[in-house]
């Protein structure tokens, strides 16, 4: 183990949204690669949006991608607790040391006079800024008018001069001072501010690397004036891009699926989705785009994360997801599917479910499209109804369709392996080839009267799929309509 500590700190107001799933990723990647730990924090502050259910999906689906924290509330490190709501005597400690050391002062201004100075400040065409007017009131004057029981913020006291700090993505940033007001640490309802408690938080939970979105760019600056009062030393920061829409704008609901849950629903699996997201502003060099977890731990180098912005690229992601699919076995993407054709009342027999997996297979993009695919194993055929019925009317089909049926009826398993079925087709088509049937009588004309379809999966896979009885039946069917039609 390194001394490298990350945290992922997530407010529990809605579900884990993918842009938060690429801090969550980044952070455990470069965690991972430094042998560090991961911290889970739950930020949830924000009484009234905060939601222990939203905190309890947030977990599950982080879980789902595979980036499970070292520490959290689910998980003790020593450095808890690890919701924000349970940290208040360490925020209240703290402002009495800034309180004490003269970083801080409270502050009795109305919310009315704050308005009318802002107005003012506008007016003037200046930038709205405290005006310190609370800064230099004795101890005696402010004991007086808290027992009078007067509201009071706590406000941190802005050191002049620049705030610079050299982002790992972003290279050297600096910030003037002279735009930052003196910002409240504690409200009058003793709530705290996000800067003031996220300092407070990373600096006890010992955290040396803070990676997020680059949003938090410019609480970065408030941040670093806190560890400099706080007497702590300040980590390091990489703020990563924001993920857009294909139209530029911040990716949002406009643009379709925006949480990871959704993704899951949809049928995206874990490794892909984490594979695509750590590609979209990283890479590790050369042509490859299809990663492990384990491998992008082994790659991640966060000088090489990109701070342009990442625009979602929906068809790559679908890409990837085929790709992940395509690489499971039979039975694992039985297992996967099968919540999906469930809810389309698909219901396939034991022997069916991974043959019909493997039929589908590299139809799929997303596991939701499994039931428009497997349909056709399942659902019942009215032959007479079939669109593409005069493909059977090929001279010869009549003797195919009963070579397929003498090859079967023989008995043997309802559901042939695959190879047996192939060895099926190959006897057919063979006796086919010496009875001089042509291709054009052979293969339309038995998926037809076996599906009623023109197009579909193999038809080695339908002979293994469909079942025994169901294709003597289907060619029985067949065989009955051409000798009607024929003696008509
Ligand atoms: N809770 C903040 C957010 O969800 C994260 C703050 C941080 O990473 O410093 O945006």
């Amino acid at each position: 183990m390194s001394d490298v500590r990350v945290r992922f700190a997530p407010s529990p107001t809605g579900t884990l949204h993918i842009g938060s799933a690429r801090t969550a990723l980044y952070n455990f990647l470069f965690a991972r690669h430094h042998q560090g730990v991961m911290v889970l924090r739950v930020e949830d502050t924000d009484l009234k949006r905060s939601r222990r259910e939203h905190e309890v999906s947030i977990i599950r689906d982080l879980h789902w991608l595979g980036l499970r924290a070292d520490e959290g509330p689910d998980v003790d490190g020593g450095y808890g607790p690890y919701r924000q709501s349970e940290r208040t005597a360490l925020y209240e400690d703290g402002v009495q040391r800034l309180l004490e050391t003269g970083w801080a002062y409270r502050c009795f201004c109305t919310q009315e006079r704050l308005d009318a100075l802002k107005r003012e400040q506008l007016a003037r065409g200046e930038m709205p800024k405290y005006d310190r007017l609370c800064l230099n009131q004795s101890l005696e004057t402010v004991r007086a008018r808290l027992r009078a029981g007067e509201e009071a913020t706590v406000r941190f006291k802005v050191p002049a001069g620049d705030v610079s700090f050299d982002d790992l993505i972003h290279g050297p940033i600096t910030f003037s001072a002279d735009v930052i007001g003196d910002f409240i640490l504690r409200r009058t309802d003793g709530g705290f501010a996000y800067n003031y408690a996220v300092v407070v938080d990373d600096a006890g939970m010992k955290i040396t690397h803070v990676v997020r979105g680059e949003d938090h760019i410019t609480n970065t600056a408030r941040q670093l004036m806190l560890y400099r009062a706080l007497d702590e030393p300040a980590p390091a920061y990489a703020h990563h891009s924001l993920i857009l829409g294909p139209d530029g704008g911040k990716l949002s609901k406009r643009h379709g699926a925006t949480s990871i849950g959704e993704f899951r629903d949809m049928g995206y699996l874990a490794g892909a989705v984490v594979n695509y997201l750590a590609l979209l502003s990283w890479h590790p060099g050369g042509e490859r785009e299809k990663f492990t977890l384990e491998e992008l731990v082994a790659e991640f180098d966060m000088s090489r994360v990109s701070k342009s912005p990442a625009v979602f690229d929906l068809d790559k992601l679908n890409w990837l997801n085929g790709l992940y699919i395509r690489e499971m076995g039979s039975a694992e993407l039985s297992e996967q599917v099968r919540p999906y054709l469930h809810e389309e009342g698909i219901a396939l027999a034991e022997g069916q479910r991974d043959i019909v997996s493997a039929a589908i297979q590299s139809n799929l993009v997303v596991l939701e499209d499994a039931p428009r695919y497997a349909r056709v194993f399942v659902e019942e055929l009215s032959l007479p109804a079939s669109v593409h019925l005069e493909v059977l009317h090929e001279e010869g089909v009549a003797g195919v369709l009963a070579l397929l049926r003498e090859a079967l009826a023989g008995g043997g398993d309802e559901y042939p392996p695959v190879e047996e079925a192939k060895a099926i087709l190959k006897q057919v088509a063979d006796a086919c080839k010496d009875k001089g049937i042509k291709g054009k009588a052979i293969y339309k004309p038995l998926r037809v009267a076996l599906t009623g379809l023109d197009q579909g999966p193999e038809l080695f896979y339908l002979v293994s799929g469909l079942g025994r009885s169901r294709i003597l039946e289907r060619l029985d069917a067949a065989l009955t309509y051409l000798d009607e039609r024929g003696s008509a």
